[in-house]
């Protein structure tokens, strides 16, 4: 871990996905919070974290009929004492019988060979490290957002 900035984290982990998002018409909506301080953190693992989110939309949003909107926005909360990113998709939704599930390993709707079940639990694990929290929020008709927050930390605690 070291000091790292959040919106440095999501501006690298969108670049990688920008050719993918052009090829499947995919609209990314970015807000970030120019103020946010820097965070002592794992800057990888959080990439991974971020990555595996976006993974998990863009497939989610693959069957659209309209357009397939991405929102990615950082923000301070707690009174600046946290960090909270959310990733918003327009996609499928997640059924509320699986939305306590999906953070456990092996847990997966894709089909055989597409996914493993281990984005979200690995995920979920390295947002633990982090003393953090990873929250979702889904609608079948609307799509789901991921919150991820991070409390701001000045060294190892
Ligand atoms: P995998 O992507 O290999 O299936 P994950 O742990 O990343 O494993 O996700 C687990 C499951 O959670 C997915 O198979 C899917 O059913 C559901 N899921 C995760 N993110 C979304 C999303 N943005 N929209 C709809 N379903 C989702
Ligand atoms: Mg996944």
């Amino acid at each position: 871990k070291q000091m790292i900035q959040v919106n440095e984290v999501l501006e690298r982990t969108l670049g990688l996905r920008l050719y993918d998002f052009k090829v499947r018409n995919i609209q990314l909506v970015m807000t970030l919070d120019s103020q946010l301080p820097p965070t002592h953190a794992d800057f990888f693992q959080l990439q991974v974290v971020f990555l595996n989110i976006i993974n998990n939309a863009e497939h989610a949003m693959g069957e659209n009929v309209g357009d397939k909107i991405l929102t990615v926005s950082s923000r301070l909360m707690m009174d600046g004492k946290v960090i909270e990113v959310e990733i918003t998709d327009n996609g499928s939704g997640i059924p509320d019988e699986m939305k306590n599930r999906i953070f456990d390993p092996f847990v997966t709707t894709k089909e055989v060979g597409k996914g493993t079940g281990l984005g979200l639990s690995v995920s979920y694990g390295i947002v633990q490290e982090h003393q953090g929290q990873i929250l979702v929020e889904s609608n079948l008709d609307k799509g789901t957002a991921f919150k991820v927050r991070l409390p701001i930390m000045q060294s190892e605690a």
